[in-house]
Parts: structure tokens; C-alpha cells; sequence
């Protein structure tokens, strides 16, 4: 059953986007969703409820911001384009437990802000259909932020999400998944078809849900090395660890026993590849080379 209040039913978005005259940028990642059941379905998924505070990032005109608002103690919600500033007051002008912060998401203190905005202690959720032309900047920058968020609900493009979701050994496997993966565990949700957003995307969207591990997925002595190391592991797609890891550490005798003796320290056969390794061995690796440097 529709809900004729809805920002995202198809009908309600085109008279808010003519009402004030919005055009869409396409360089700011502007697809708008207008299906309710959609939006519905992303906050069950998030578990939003008065006990949650929840950030949003980029709330366009207010279609999943109203969902949140319905259900959640309070949303905080960064938009970049100052054209929609004045069509979310309007939009969402019923629900006081809102705040829009006109600002780049990712120039955002995050600890700072959430003080500022949110009066009460509570779990903090991110909730969002991101622009996809920043999805791993925006991930990365919530994962390094000091701020501890519980849990994320994001819609990003299917292929983005296949790689965050992914499991040792498949193709989709990479340094992204291990950066995400070593903070929270990730979960793909649901697929979302194009034909719910105006304009239509050109690629499948995904819903991932990715939820904070009480600690890091593997102890590391330095967390600078791992992540260094989980990049070089990547470069060369096809090529053995070994190859990778002389390409990115240097090919004179001096590193290449260290690299040796690290490896078998780590009891990790130089000829696989490296994304046959999982994060725990990346973890033993990075630690054994932190130990032999
Ligand atoms: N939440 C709305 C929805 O689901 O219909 C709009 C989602 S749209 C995919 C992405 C939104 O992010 C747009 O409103 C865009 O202006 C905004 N945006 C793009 N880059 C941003 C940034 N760096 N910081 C904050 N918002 C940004």
C-alpha cells in the first residue's frame, strides 16, 4: 500500500523537482530513488529504530531522509549541492528530528559533527544511497574516522559491493575488501533494479550491510604495514605474491631474504596469489615482516 505522503513515489518527486525547478548533476551522482518499498526495506534492513541515530549522506530531496526520520531518534544528513538545501527544508520541514549539514561529506569532522547535532548518546548508524562516483572514498572515510559507527546500510553500484561482500579466492576479492572487511563484517543485502531511480543508473545497485567487529578481523603490530601489504598483493593481478611483493618492495638480495624469511615465518607458500590469502594471513605475513625488518 503507497503512502501518498511519500517523497518517493515517481509522481510526488517530479512535483518537488518542478516545483523547484531542480535539474540533476550528473557529476554529483544524482539518482534519486522513487520506490517507498525500496526505502522500506533499507531501514528494516538497518534495524533503525528511536534508539538509533542515523547519518545520512546525501539525502537529494529528502526520499530516504523522511524513512529515517519516521523511525529513528536523529538524522544527520550531509548535502553537497546547495540547490537542494532549500527544497529539503521544505520537504522535510514535518520532521524536526532532522538536520541538514550543507557540506562535502567527506570534509566533515565526523566526531565533531555527531557531537554538535545529536543530543543523546546513542548507537549511530550510517544509512545512505551514495553518490557512486565517491563510494569508496566516502567507506574509507567513515571506516578511518574516531568515530564508532555501529553499522552501515548502503547502497552502492553491484560491482562495488561484489568486491566489499567478496571471500578469498573469487575475482571480486581485492585490497578493498580487505580494508572494509579487516573493520566490519559486510553482508550483501539485496540487489536494487535500476528502474527505481530517476534518472536511471547505468549499472545494478546493491544494497550491503556491513556491521563493526568488536575488534579488528586480525591483530596486526602495524597497521600502516598490513594495509601497504594487502596493496601490493593486489597490483599484479595474475602474477604469484612472490612477483608482487619484489615489485613493490624492491628486488635487491637484502629484501629479498627478508621477504623470504618473512614468508616462511608466516608458513605462506610464495607461489600463490594474493588473493587466495585470507585476511588472517595477510595479518601472519604483515606481522612477520614488521618482526624481520
Ligand atoms: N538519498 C537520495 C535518494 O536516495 O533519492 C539521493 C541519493 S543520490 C544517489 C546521491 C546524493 O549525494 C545527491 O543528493 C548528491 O547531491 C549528494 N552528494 C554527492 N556528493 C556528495 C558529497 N561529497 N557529500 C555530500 N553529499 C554528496
Amino acid at each position: 500500500m503507497k503512502d501518498n505522503r511519500d517523497i518517493a513515489t515517481p509522481s510526488k518527486t517530479k512535483e518537488i523537482l518542478q516545483k523547484h525547478g531542480f535539474t540533476f548533476k550528473k557529476s554529483l551522482g544524482q539518482n534519486f530513488l522513487t520506490e517507498p518499498n525500496i526505502l522500506r526495506k533499507i531501514v528494516e534492513t538497518g534495524g533503525i529504530d528511536d534508539q538509533t541515530n542515523v547519518i545520512e549522506v546525501g539525502p537529494g530531496i529528502g526520499a530516504l531522509t523522511e524513512h529515517l526520520a519516521r523511525k529513528a531518534h536523529q538524522v544527520l544528513a550531509f548535502e553537497i549541492d546547495d540547490r537542494l538545501i532549500p527544497v529539503l527544508a521544505d520537504t522535510l520541514r514535518d520532521y524536526p528530528n532532522v538536520t541538514v549539514r550543507h557540506q562535502d561529506v567527506l570534509q566533515a569532522n565526523l566526531p565533531q559533527v555527531t557531537q554538535e547535532v545529536f543530543t543523546e548518546d546513542l548507537p549511530i548508524k550510517v544509512v545512505a544511497n551514495l553518490p557512486y562516483y565517491i563510494t569508496t572514498p566516502i567507506m574509507m572515510h567513515f571506516l578511518e574516522s574516531e568515530l564508532a559507527v555501529a553499522e552501515m546500510v548502503v547502497m552502492m553500484q553491484k560491482e562495488v559491493a561484489d568486491r566489499i561482500s567478496a571471500a578469498p579466492g573469487t575475482k571480486a576479492y581485492g585490497s578493498l575488501t580487505i580494508a572494509v572487511q579487516y573493520y566490519m563484517e559486510a553482508k550483501l543485502a539485496f540487489i536494487v533494479p535500476k528502474t527505481v531511480f530517476v534518472p536511471q543508473p547505468n549499472v545494478d545497485s546493491a544494497i550491503l550491510k556491513l556491521t563493526r567487529r568488536p575488534q579488528p578481523a586480525v591483530t596486526v603490530t602495524n597497521e600502516k604495514a598490513f594495509f601497504k601489504l594487502t596493496k601490493a598483493a593486489f597490483q599484479l593481478r595474475r602474477k604469484t605474491l612472490w612477483n608482487n611483493l619484489i615489485h613493490s618492495y624492491g628486488k635487491d638480495e637484502a629484501t629479498k631474504t627478508w621477504l623470504t624469511n618473512s614468508l616462511e615465518q608466516a608458513a605462506i607458500d610464495p607461489k600463490r596469489r594474493g588473493e587466495t590469502l585470507s585476511l588472517e594471513e595477510f595479518g601472519r605475513l604483515s606481522n612477520a615482516m614488521e618482526a624481520l625488518k
